[in-house]
Formats: C-alpha cells, sequence, structure tokens
C-alpha cells in the first residue's frame, strides 16, 4: 500500500496524459475505464495513499479537492447531477493506493442514489 502508484506518475508528469483540469494541488484526468458517460478523477498531487491517511495538516487540500470537483464536475458539463466517490480501501474497492475523487456524471441513477 506504500510507495509509488500510477498515479504518482502521472502528476508528476512521467506519464504523458492529457489533464482536463491542473493546479499546483491537484490534477483532473479521465477514467480509463468510465463507469458513467462524465467519469473523471481528481488526484492530488501529494501522494496520500487512503482518504483515513489524510491528517489534519491536510485539510485545506481535501476542501480544495472537493472545491475543484464541483467546478470540473459543472464545467464537463454535468450541471447539478453528479457524483463524487473516493473508494477507502482494498475491501471497498480502491485499486489504486493515490488518493482520488471519482466525479460521475450524465447517468440516471435509482431512487436510492447508489
Ligand atoms: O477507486 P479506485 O482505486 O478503484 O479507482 C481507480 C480508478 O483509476 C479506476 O476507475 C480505474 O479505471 C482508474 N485508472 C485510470 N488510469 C489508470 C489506472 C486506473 O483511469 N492508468
Amino acid at each position: 500500500m506504500q510507495g509509488d502508484t500510477i498515479f504518482g506518475k502521472i502528476v508528476r508528469g512521467e506519464i504523458p496524459t492529457d489533464f482536463v483540469y491542473q493546479d499546483d494541488l491537484c490534477v483532473c484526468i479521465k477514467d480509463i475505464n468510465p463507469q458513467a458517460p462524465v467519469h473523471l478523477l481528481v488526484i492530488p498531487r501529494k501522494p496520500i495513499a487512503r482518504l483515513v491517511d489524510a491528517s489534519p495538516e491536510d485539510q485545506a487540500l481535501l476542501g480544495h479537492l472537493m472545491l475543484k470537483a464541483g467546478e470540473i464536475a459543472r464545467s464537463a458539463g454535468c450541471g447539478d447531477a453528479f457524483r463524487l466517490v473516493i473508494n477507502n480501501g482494498e475491501q471497498a474497492g480502491q485499486t489504486v493506493f493515490h488518493l482520488h475523487l471519482h466525479i460521475l456524471g450524465n447517468k440516471v441513477y435509482t431512487e436510492s442514489g447508489l
């Protein structure tokens, strides 16, 4: 779970990737295996493995990721109808151990939204 990941290489520019958005703190890419018509990933440049590995010093960064995810979702044409998902831990489906937010949009969901 420790160490570098594919997202580490992407945020450092070691793997050529088209960024939907980037700033000093995060990048946004299209998911390679989309689960919705819009499926983007917001990835902090800082390599935090899982959400639970974030510390109080990451509070502003986590807020930044949320705010940017909302802006990016709207820029991507999701309007007000999108979901943000963070899988925390292998048993919750996390496969890349570098924190990331999934933006899922333009898909019709069931009543529960799940
Ligand atoms: O939450 P989880 O860790 O499972 O999400 C990882 C996501 O990263 C997957 O949706 C996968 O399709 C995506 N991915 C990607 N590009 C890669 C490797 C994984 O978009 N090179």
